[in-house]
């Protein structure tokens, strides 16, 4: 059996139950088959890969807060301090009930990658907790971000591990477990990112992930000499990730024409209303249902559907698992060209697969959304130097560095012979650097 084929086995083995963290390591150790069968005997000495699937710290922990009726209740956080070879642990943290260790591992292990592909110096972590802020009012979702954080903040810091957002931690999160912390540790430190601007946080943090993704698909899609103006695109999602793709899409002269949440999804041929979608999601904290009061001529349906729409591009920015081996058919039928993930896997890989082999472009996750993590990092360096830099300079920095990771994944798929397979070539970029580091720094 081959090595890459062992560690797969031995890490179904070790984390029974984990589909997700297994599917994770599945894609990439696959991709990574061509370098580590170039270096096996060295990596097998060294158990180089058993070392990489193995988180080196993973903390649980009970989280317990009183709701508005004086009722206790009690949820489970996590944080999965991955692998800090190339730098402080540095990934989101998860509210979502659909949470548990084996989704906080996968994200965590994808982490690492994506992280080193920005070419800052960022480890891979991620943690969380089953809490559903939807539906709970401001004083019970700072009862539980001070709970959570009251145990939390022993195992971070500025210099250890940075968490920031991600599905249901937004800035108002974040303000409550950043006051937290500061009050048991008494540190004002850059301990957390995606910061309110009055404290620490950084222009343009809100829009990077979204921004990002559409600078690496415009770039995938100009190597493959395609522009992306008068293109039209299918958006699922209507969270923060959505919401600055869309916006970034229509600068650059593209239409987004639907958006979605969990429970439905719309079509707005004219183009998705940014304003109206920010006002629904980001303002009221409403469902999708509501955008029809500000676009009468927009559709909304029950359930899902996005990928069924026909378009040129498709931006999956909601979830895990979101775009099916049927969905890829239909896309491409449709005569899409590019598909590019905002949202961590939410590509099944049956999906890609079938993308990949019928021409389709392919921009994974880790290469795709890594304009959110690139921009904490500068945040990061922001509060080191106690300084703010203008949102020009912020964006200008997340361009490159998204153009940057698009010219390093298609480089590295074609030096091992994958022309045009960016999953391999993601995979590779980001592994090389923190295989380098881990062997430079001996077996810890
Ligand atoms: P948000 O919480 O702002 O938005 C998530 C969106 O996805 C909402 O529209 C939500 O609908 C929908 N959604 C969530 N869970 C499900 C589900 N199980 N089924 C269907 N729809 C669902 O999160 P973000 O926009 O921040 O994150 C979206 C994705 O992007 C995630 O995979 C995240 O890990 C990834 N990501 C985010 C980054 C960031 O900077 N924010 C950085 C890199 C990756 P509803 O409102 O109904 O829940």
């Amino acid at each position: 059996m081959s090595y890459v084929d062992e560690v797969i086995e031995l890490v179904v083995k070790k984390n029974p139950a984990e589909p997700e963290f297994h599917q994770a390591v599945k894609e990439v150790l696959e991709s990574l088959r061509v370098v580590v069968e170039a270096n096996e005997e060295r990596y097998r000495k060294d158990a180089l890969l058993e070392r990489l699937v193995e988180p080196e710290r993973q903390l649980k922990f009970r989280v317990p807060w009183v709701d508005d009726n004086g009722q206790v209740q009690v949820n489970t956080g996590y944080r999965v301090q991955f692998n800090s070879a190339i730098g402080p642990y540095k990934g989101g943290l998860r509210l979502h009930p659909s949470v548990n260790l084996g989704i906080i591992k996968f994200l965590g292990f994808e982490q690492i990658f994506k992280n080193s592909l920005t070419g800052l110096p960022i480890g891979g972590g991620k943690g969380g907790s089953d809490f559903d802020p939807k539906g709970k009012s401001d004083r019970e979702v700072m009862a539980f971000c001070q709970s959570f954080m009251t145990e939390l903040c022993k195992y971070i810091g500025a210099d250890t591990d940075v968490p920031a957002g991600d599905i249901g931690t937004g800035a108002r999160e974040i303000g409550y477990m950043y006051g937290q912390y500061k009050r048991i540790r008494g540190l004002f430190e850059g301990v957390l990112t995606g910061k309110g601007l009055t404290y620490g946080g950084s222009l343009a943090r809100t829009e990077a992930t979204g921004y990002g993704l559409l600078y690496l698909t415009a770039e995938m899609m100009k190597i493959n000499g395609i522009e992306i103006a008068g293109k039209t695109i299918a958006v699922s999602g209507s969270g923060n990730v959505a919401i600055y793709a869309i916006e970034k899409a229509h600068e650059m002269g593209a239409k987004c024409v639907t958006a979605s949440d969990s429970t439905g999804w719309i079509y707005d041929s004219e183009g998705i209303d940014v304003a109206a979608l920010k006002e629904i999601k980001e303002v009221r904290r409403a469902r999708l249902t509501e955008y029809q009061s500000y676009r009468p001529n927009s559709e909304y349906h029950e359930g899902r559907g996005v990928w069924s729409v026909k378009v040129d591009v498709a931006l999956p920015c909601a979830t895990q698992n979101e775009l099916h081996l049927e969905d890829a058919k239909t896309l491409t039928a449709n005569g899409c060209v590019a598909v590019a993930e905002g949202a961590n896997m939410p590509t099944t890989l049956e999906a890609t697969e079938y993308l990949q082999s019928n021409g389709v472009l392919f921009a994974p996750g880790k290469a795709a959304n890594a304009g959110g993590v690139a921009t904490s990092a500068l945040e990061m360096s922001q509060n080191s130097e106690r300084l703010s830099w203008t949102f020009e300079e912020v964006d200008a920095r997340l361009q490159r560095i998204m153009v940057n990771i698009c010219h390093d994944m298609a480089d590295s798929a074609e030096r091992y012979g994958c022309k045009g397979n960016y999953v391999i070539g993601a995979n590779i970029a980001g592994f090389e650097k923190v295989v380098a580091a881990m062997e430079a720094q001996g077996i810890v």
